[in-house]
């Protein structure tokens, strides 16, 4: 299944659980200063193309 994620900040990412988890990690980390959980990550995502 592929997902899109929105940051608060406008960032956005899209690709299967594991590409969107990673990738929002890491710009939590780089862009945000903090740690992002997978449960984070996924409250934030929703399936890719639903809008
Ligand atoms: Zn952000």
């Amino acid at each position: 299944m592929q997902y899109e994620l929105t940051c608060a900040c406008g960032w956005t990412t899209s690709g299967d659980e594991e590409e969107i988890v990673e990738a929002a990690q890491d710009h939590g980390r780089k862009l945000h200063n903090m740690e992002v959980t997978r449960e984070q990550a996924m409250a934030m995502a929703g399936p890719a193309g639903a809008d």
